[in-house]
């Protein structure tokens, strides 16, 4: 039996160990995946990294992981190995894979029209639907959620006639140019994000980026009048997870109101919060609020909403620009299957029963979770947000980006995900969130909890 009280250094692990284990469980991936090494061998031949997308090797295991097919909250690889998913494609299938009224309503659609450039009947209750359940009265589709950010920032600075954009240090809201930018630590000024390949254009010059939970920031950062919009997760979900602090966002709305800048907030991955996402939870107010992902159950889709009054400046500054490209849209958007996929999703996953057994099983997870850490005396916390929650090694909830990067330990991390998908148990890649869909179940959960247990005895944590 351990000593329950915590030791920071506990949870500090030799990089050797750390390595040892990688090391093995490398092997193990290898010898456990033949097939998915023939179909890497035959990959390499025709795609960059011998993937169709190279973020899919962003994974720990030492060759690609290809997947049979998916259905629920389970996937199952070319080797026939079944996985537990807690990565769920990293959100967009966070109702599930394959969700049964979705994929009955794209298969019946599919046989009447993929794609029009004109809106199929549906679009009628699709608009009624998206008003009642986010509570926005006016909306555009979009193909993807960087899509929609991107359109929205255009709107954004052309309806208040300023250059200026908004982010917080460590967001993410997709391939959006202007948002790829840090905040140098050492200066405070807003700097390009180095990872970011061939940009020519100076971003830092129209964006500015301050910490997330600071007030002052966000008030010094609007006083000039130049910002156009605030572009905001609720909570940072892509760097690490970081809540907002208690009456943040009713006073960071309030300044932004003030100072006549628009608050966009992109509810992207903070859907999982609760149904209508967590502006509606919390009763915030955006201007613009933009959803892709999950929203029409993982059918490449993405949503904005905005209020009446902002819809009204849309129009006008749309009437009075020359005839043209808005750069605004893209031909596929808001096409048949798209309508189609987000009319089911709106009305069997986005709903009351959906979120309470997603819930539950999170709250299983969770406490299944923090009781381990509590066992072995480790001083990590466990972050949560609704359906999505985050293991992070540290001990204290972080306030923003810069407590996340003093915390980040990659290789321990990437050994707790290798271990675990060794052991049928899938984790996002990129950091340590797990989310629970409604047909997660306890088995699931169970799973992970002993692949956790397993990972903590084989670094001698337990
Ligand atoms: N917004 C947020 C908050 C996101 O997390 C992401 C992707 N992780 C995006 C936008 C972009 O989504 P997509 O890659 O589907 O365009």
């Amino acid at each position: 039996m351990r000593d329950t009280s915590t030791n920071p250094s506990r949870g500090m692990v030799p990089p050797a160990a750390i390595e040892a284990l990688l090391a093995q469980e490398r092997g193990r991936f290898a010898a456990t995946h033949p097939r998915s090494r023939a179909l890497a061998e035959r990959c390499e031949a025709h795609y960059l990294f011998g993937v169709p997308l190279h973020w899919m090797r962003d994974w720990p295991n030492p060759s690609t992981l290809f997947v049979q097919h998916a259905h629920g909250a389970e996937l199952v690889c070319a080797d026939g190995l079944h996985y537990a998913d807690f990565c769920l494609g990293d959100t967009g299938a966070m109702f599930g894979h394959a969700p049964e009224p979705v994929a009955r309503a794209i298969a019946q659609q599919a046989y009447h029209g993929l794609t029009c450039m004109l809106p199929t009947v549906s679009a009628a209750d699709v608009g009624e639907r998206l008003a009642e359940r986010f509570g926005l009265p006016y909306w555009q589709l979009a193909m993807t959620a960087s899509d929609a950010n991107r359109f929205v920032l255009h709107w954004a600075r052309a309806i208040t006639g300023r250059p200026q954009l908004l982010v917080f240090d460590g967001c993410y809201h997709g391939a959006v140019d202007d948002t790829l930018v840090d905040r140098d630590p050492a200066t405070g000024r807003t700097v390009r994000r180095r990872s970011v390949l061939g940009a020519v254009h100076d971003h830092p010059d129209f964006t500015r980026v301050i910490p997330f939970n600071d007030l002052g920031a966000l008030e010094c950062a609007l006083a000039d009048g130049q910002v156009a919009a605030l572009l905001a997760e609720p909570a940072l979900t892509n760097f690490g997870l970081v809540p907002p602090q208690p009456d943040f966002w009713e006073a960071a709305q309030a300044l932004c109101r003030r100072h006549g800048t628009l608050l966009i907030l992109d509810e992207t991955h903070t859907l999982s919060t609760g149904l209508g996402g967590y502006a509606r939870v919390h009763g915030l107010q955006p201007d613009f609020w933009v959803a892709g992902k999950a929203i029409a159950g993982g059918l490449p889709c993405a949503v904005y909403g905005f209020t009446a009054e902002v819809a009204a400046r849309m129009q006008a500054t749309k009437a009075a620009a020359p005839e043209g490209h808005s750069g605004i849209g893209t031909t596929l958007t808001a096409n048949a299957l798209a309508l189609t996929a987000l009319d089911a999703a709106l009305q069997h996953l986005h709903t009351p029963q959906t979120y309470a057994t997603m819930h539950g099983v999170a709250n299983r997870l969770e406490t299944g979770l923090r009781a381990l850490l509590h066992r072995h005396a480790l001083p990590w916390t466990v972050t949560r947000l609704g359906a999505r929650m985050e293991l992070q090694f540290m001990s204290e909830t972080p306030r923003d980006a810069d407590d996340v990067r003093r915390a980040m330990q990659p290789s321990l991390e990437a050994s707790l995900h290798l271990f675990l998908l060794n052991r049928g148990v899938l984790l996002t890649p990129f950091h340590g969130m797990l989310l629970c869909s409604p047909v997660t179940t306890e088995a699931h959960v169970q799973r992970l909890l002993d692949a956790f247990e397993a990972w903590l005895a084989a670094l001698d944590l337990a």
